[in-house]
């Protein structure tokens, strides 16, 4: 077992309605109370937007040894405005969201987002106080094409024009390979994650000096049982960030305890 301080969340995407997301953080929530780690764990769930309200106040009632942090899945950069079907960062605190995640990779590919917007909204959301996850990671034909590291260290370089080393302590980062995201998606090997972590730490600590070490990186991308362990003992990958293998809180838990 690890004895650094380790990151676990997931996104639970457009599955689960306002019912099936407190039951699920209920169960986690018992579950991870029953934890007894010998490192520090941060957890994190991160519903879709009708379910936050009830999400919050579920975390909040049954905080105990280990809290759950609730987060949103995206958020528009304004205050307001008219931008229909948008929701803005004062409707999020409002509700008492103290997560927001920019860029996951549905968002880049399938709702076609940049990394300029990405940056807006990175901006944004530490302007107003949430830690502020971003998603980065090259697809498949960027990785076959060798040009990875390039990848990520411009949506890095764009994704985070503009933050302050004061802003830091609020900022994380989820490295995401698109291949290896959801069903079919190849999980990366540890050796590969890690190599990776590594281009972003440095990216990170030629942005912003020393400071930057604050800055936990967290691998997602097909993350399971069997995997979790290995991907967490590399040592520059800070926590997991998973998908379908959480989304069953015992099978979470069974993760976090077996990592
Ligand atoms: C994700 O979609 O961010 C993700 C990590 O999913 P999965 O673990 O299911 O690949």
């Amino acid at each position: 077992m690890s004895t650094k301080k380790i990151y676990f969340g997931t996104n639970l995407k457009m599955y689960k309605g306002n019912q099936a997301v407190v039951q699920y953080l209920s169960e986690l929530s018992d579950f991870a109370n029953n934890l007894q780690p010998e490192y520090e764990i941060t957890l994190f769930v991160i519903p879709s937007y009708t379910t936050l309200k009830d999400a919050v106040s579920c975390a909040q009632e049954k905080t105990g040894r280990l809290p759950i942090k609730i987060g949103a899945q995206n958020m528009n950069p304004n205050d307001n405005g008219q931008f229909t079907g948008e929701i803005s960062p004062l409707m999020l605190n409002e509700l008492g969201v103290q997560l927001v995640m920019i860029g996951h990779s549905e968002r880049r590919h399938v709702m076609k987002e940049t990394d300029q917007e990405e940056n807006e909204k990175v901006l944004s959301a530490l302007k107003h106080g949430f830690t502020t996850l971003l998603c980065i990671g090259e697809t498949l034909e960027q990785k076959n094409y060798n040009i990875s590291d390039e990848v990520l260290r411009t949506q890095l370089k764009i994704g985070l024009q503009g933050v302050s080393v004061e802003q830091l302590p609020s900022l994380w980062i989820a490295y995401e390979p698109v291949w290896a995201i959801g069903t079919g998606g190849i999980p990366a090997t540890a050796d590969y994650a890690d190599e990776k972590h590594t281009v972003i730490k440095q990216c990170l600590l030629e942005l912003f000096g020393e400071e930057s070490k604050k800055i936990p990186v967290l691998y997602g991308g097909s993350v399971n049982l069997e995997n979790s362990n290995e991907l967490i003992l590399q040592p520059h990958i800070d926590g997991l960030f998973v998908g379908r293998s959480a989304w069953d809180a015992e099978n979470f838990y069974q993760l976090i305890i077996n990592t």
